[in-house]
């Protein structure tokens, strides 16, 4: 089993190509599963942007309809495709609220929670905290991480140190925040949270996977599961760089990775 946990659709207003198009390229590079994870579709507002982030609440039978025409594709070429959503970290449960209602209302194959620092609304909300400095930031950052891991409601963690590129932060070694990010992972180890090996990294900021090798080791000694996700905002982009995921991983002692369908984890070999 192959399989890619997250990608998009043009729906998102930030992505391009047919959902078709993702399916075939998915084909071409031997998979057997992929798993479009559009950003939450949600009304527009200031905490959670809207068009150009995010398809709005009442998109979603598009959304389901374009997944829909995926599938037929995939059917034909081998390839499941199945529904899910990326979901938002969010430090304020009340804005978290309306989310939680989409996430209610539709049934989705997987959930992955990213918790994007970079959103207007998210650095408001840290100004507004009184977090103005890299250190500060940093450790609230992996602080909502482990509080995300602790509600139950994601599948799977996304690019769990995407914090290091954006620019809104100066680019640090795992090291220099040891504590707070074993902190992060000890409580997913004992949750059984899993985290999110996302591909998309080694294009773009520091040019390194998300997370930092260091942080996938300290993972993979606790053995947190994980999934593997490109995060393609194109068709070209989907299942980018996996092989050498794979072979970090294996160096890693990685044997297996999870994959989903109607939000039950699946272990599967890492082949
Ligand atoms: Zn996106
Ligand atoms: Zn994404």
């Amino acid at each position: 089993m192959r399989a890619d946990h997250h990608m998009h659709t043009p729906l998102c207003g930030h992505a391009l190509g047919e959902p078709e198009e993702y399916v075939e390229v998915a084909a071409q590079r031997g998979l057997d599963r992929i798993i479009f994870t559009c950003h939450i579709p949600l009304e527009p507002d200031e905490v959670f942007g809207g068009p150009g982030i995010r398809m709005r609440r009442s998109q979603l039978p598009e959304y389901r309809a374009a997944v829909e025409r995926a599938r037929r594709r995939g059917e034909a070429l081998g390839v499941e495709v199945l529904r899910g959503i990326e979901a938002e970290i969010f430090p304020d449960t009340d804005a978290l609220q309306r989310m939680d209602e989409v996430l209610a209302a539709e049934e989705f194959d997987f959930v992955l929670g990213s918790q994007h620092h970079q959103l207007d609304g998210y650095r408001h909300y840290l100004q507004a905290a009184g977090l103005h400095e890299d250190p500060a930031i940093i450790r609230f950052y992996f602080a909502e991480l482990a509080e995300a891991a602790r509600s139950g409601r994601y599948d799977s963690l996304a690019h769990p140190d995407v914090i290091q590129i954006y620019g809104t932060v100066e680019p640090f070694h795992p090291e220099d925040y040891r504590h707070e990010i074993l902190t992060f992972l000890d409580t997913c180890a004992e949750l059984g949270q899993p985290l999110e090996v996302n591909t998309s990294g080694w294009n773009k900021g520091i040019h390194q996977v998300h997370p930092h090798p260091v942080v996938l080791s300290w993972a993979a000694e606790r053995g947190i599961p994980l999934t593997l996700g490109s995060d393609a905002h194109a068709p070209g982009q989907v299942a980018q760089h996996f092989p050498r995921a794979r072979a970090l991983l294996r160096s890693l002692g990685v044997e297996e990775v999870l994959t989903f369908r109607r939000r039950q984890p699946e272990r599967v070999p890492l082949d």
